[in-house]
């Protein structure tokens, strides 16, 4: 029987099911797994209370936690904390999850976790007791084997350190595996944090070489200043691109001769906007529509839609966030002879990091920088290798030819497994 519900509903979850199903026709995958890897197994939706810090003030949210797929290892994915947060969503990005570490083969399913809370408001006090709760209501479903969070939109590595702590002092003792983002000093990967950035400007570079461009010179323009924009932003800097724009939430700032990446790390630290910065100016129309060569967005989901795409004038779009693009924007940009390397592909940096400092912790091994960086590449250059054979033989684009590769690899270990009982 197919199941027909509108539990996981939303339109994220919509445009993600539909992707699936495209690619689920072209690789004529088993009626079966078809219908089973459209919904998560678990879903955890918990509602809490926290503290605000007037004591007598008391909050409720809702939080979830969702892993799609069991069959391959434990699950593993970020923790988002966002109004917008809802069981579609979250559902959505774990089935994304799913396909963007099976691409880069890692022993994972998807799992995606969030509250409906806006972060910037709250104390970092406040944002301390929001996560120890929800890491308290999630103790029966994730561990160090079972699921691992990781950071998202709104959290970060003291985030992760306090889901550390807690369930560290729920077991007795300390557990540095239950997440990964977590900060150096409590087993944290040094290079985590610069991955997924780093990341997608690898691949980036890669794919711009396959059609006879190059970095160098280029003009980019990153979306966001967060975990992710702001290390993409520098690895294109250091490879001699020209970054004329960048954003994030209270503003945008552009310099067409290309912004002194170094220096904002500088004028940022301490959790300073972008806006304001004395190397660039304000700009005031949309960061995605000015002319430029690379456009990454790296911020929300979402973005880019069938009223802007048109608009857009880059030549090369990287995804560092997950589901910037919708499908109808997809196609338009495709139309318009935008090289387009999906969020499944170009972000799986931060995930492969996190395999990197999970296998730490469970292992006791110690990795130096230069080792992680140099085993991150080469995962990201190999699944882009993969992913762009595919896509010539194929012929189709590399969003498709990447869901076909995670699609497959996830279908086979399900397949090979059987069904209990
Ligand atoms: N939140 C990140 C993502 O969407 C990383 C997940 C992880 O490291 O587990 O890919």
């Amino acid at each position: 029987m197919i199941v027909e519900n509108n539990l996981f509903d939303s339109q994220m979850y919509k445009e993600v099911i539909k992707q699936y199903e495209g690619v689920a026709d072209l690789i004529n995958l088993d009626p079966n797994i078809r219908e089973r890897l459209k919904l998560p197994q678990r879903s955890l939706v918990v509602t809490f209370p926290f503290r605000r810090d007037e004591y007598d003030e008391v909050e409720t949210v809702v939080g979830y936690r969702v892993q799609h797929v069991l069959s391959m290892g434990p699950t593993k994915g970020g923790i988002r904390y966002s109004p917008d947060v809802n069981l579609g969503e979250v559902t959505a990005l774990a089935i994304l999850m799913s396909w963007k570490s099976a691409i880069v083969g890692l022993p994972y399913g998807g799992a995606k976790g969030g509250v409906a809370i806006d972060p910037n408001p709250l104390t970092r006090a406040e944002k301390q007791r929001v996560t120890r709760r929800y890491t308290a209501e999630l103790i029966p479903i994730i561990g160090v084997n079972k699921d691992i969070p990781a950071p998202d939109l709104g959290t970060d590595e003291q985030t992760m350190a306090w889901i550390m702590d807690t369930y560290s002092n729920f077991v007795g003792y300390a557990t540095p595996g239950i997440v990964t983002g977590k900060p150096a000093s409590i087993g944290g990967s040094v290079t985590r944090k610069e991955s997924t950035g780093r990341g997608a400007v690898a691949v980036g570079v890669a794919a711009m070489e396959k059609i006879g461009k190059t970095i160098k010179n280029s003009k980019v323009v990153v979306q966001g200043f967060g975990n992710v924009g702001r290390y993409a932003a520098m690895a294109a800097y250091e490879q001699g691109a020209k970054v004329i724009a960048v954003n994030d939430v209270d503003g945008s700032i552009i310099n067409e001769k290309g912004i002194n990446i170094p220096e904002l790390f500088k004028y940022t630290s301490n959790n300073v906007s972008v806006n304001g910065f004395p190397g660039a100016e304000k700009l005031n129309e949309s960061i995605l529509e000015i002319d430029c060569d690379v456009l990454i967005p790296a911020a929300v989901g979402g973005v880019i839609t069938s009223s802007n795409a048109s608009k857009i004038k880059a030549k090369v779009l990287i995804e560092g966030a997950n589901s910037p693009t919708t499908l109808n924007a997809d196609k338009i940009l495709r139309e318009n002879g935008v090289l387009i390397i999906p969020d499944i592909l170009a972000n799986a940096g931060g995930i492969t990091a996190s395999y990197f400092e999970w296998v730490q912790n469970t292992q006791n091994y110690l990795w130096k920088e230069a080792e992680l960086y140099e085993k991150l590449i080469d995962v990201m250059l190999t699944a882009f290798e993969e992913i762009w054979t595919i896509s010539e033989k194929q012929n189709c684009d590399l969003r498709t030819a990447a869901l076909i590769k995670g699609i497959k690899r996830v279908a086979a270990a399900k397949l090979t497994r059987g069904l209990f009982p």
